[in-house]
């Protein structure tokens, strides 16, 4: 599904990332902890593709595709999700309009059938159900006057919509409530919990995982994975601290 080597990457001429390597496999769940500033949003954003950050070594591949020359746009096509710590909100765009434009752009990349109102319509009916939210929130604007719980819940239905192979999601379950986190877990294990998808979790703490049990745990420090583990690793580091576990 995704196997990164030996990835270099700066922003603003910085060094951020010194050699990652991560291979992750279809139908798996990968943590990735790590310390401020290690470089775990810029894993994600690099991943993304975002401007402004330039790799200067290594390699990505994504379902066989050499990720980093593609796109931002055909990333999304071939199957690659981003969820972020901070949602931007869309005045004037309902979640409706913005989701089906979002689906159809990445359906019409792939040369298949576009969905109609009415199509999507459903489609969006039956992810809220999967999810139990409440279809009314879809017809609000983006993220406009959510609170933090509701961006998550409208985010797990974008993800739902879209149905990517491999979602990042990057410290999606900072600053949540234990209702919300548990909407996010749920969401995370009933739309890419398969055996032919994957996820990356990106998180500073230990507490999604208990929702979202990782088949392997990462530790970031300094733009490079230093250990790895299984679920266990997780609950060492929230005990111990970074520091003791990156030196044991
Ligand atoms: P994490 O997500 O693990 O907390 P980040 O990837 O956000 O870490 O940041 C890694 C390092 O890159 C930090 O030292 C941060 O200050 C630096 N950094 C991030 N964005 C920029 C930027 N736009 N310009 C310069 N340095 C940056
Ligand atoms: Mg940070
Ligand atoms: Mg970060």
């Amino acid at each position: 599904m995704l196997e990164i080597k030996d990835l270099h990457a700066t922003i603003a001429g910085k060094q951020i990332l010194n050699g990652l390597s991560l291979s992750v496999n279809a139908g798996e769940v990968h943590a990735i902890m790590g310390p401020n500033g290690a470089g775990k949003s810029t894993l994600s954003y690099v991943l993304g593709g975002r401007p402004g950050y330039e790799v200067t070594g290594g390699s990505v591949t994504f379902m066989g595709q050499d990720l980093l020359e593609m796109e931002p746009h055909e990333r999304a096509a071939a199957g690659l999700f981003l969820g972020f710590q901070y949602p931007v909100e869309i005045p004037g765009v309902s979640n409706v309009q913005f989701l089906r434009e979002a689906l159809n752009a990445q359906r019409s990349a792939r040369n298949e059938a576009l969905h109609s109102a009415g199509d999507f319509l459903k489609l969006a009916r039956e992810k809220a159900a999967l999810l139990g939210l409440d279809m009314e929130m879809l017809k609000r604007h983006v993220n406009v006057g959510f609170s933090g719980g509701e961006k998550k819940r409208a985010e797990m239905v974008q993800m739902g919509i879209l149905d990517p192979r491999l979602a990042i999601l990057d410290e999606t379950d900072s600053g949540l409530d234990i209702d919300a986190l548990r909407v996010v877990g749920d969401g995370i294990n009933a739309i890419m919990r398969q055996p032919d998808k994957s996820v990356l979790l990106i998180t500073h703490y230990q507490r999604l995982l208990d929702y979202v049990k990782p088949d392997f745990v990462h530790i970031l420090s300094q733009g490079r994975i230093v250990k790895t583990g299984d679920a266990e690793l997780a609950k060492h580091l929230e005990a111990e601290g970074y520091d003791a576990v990156m030196a044991a």
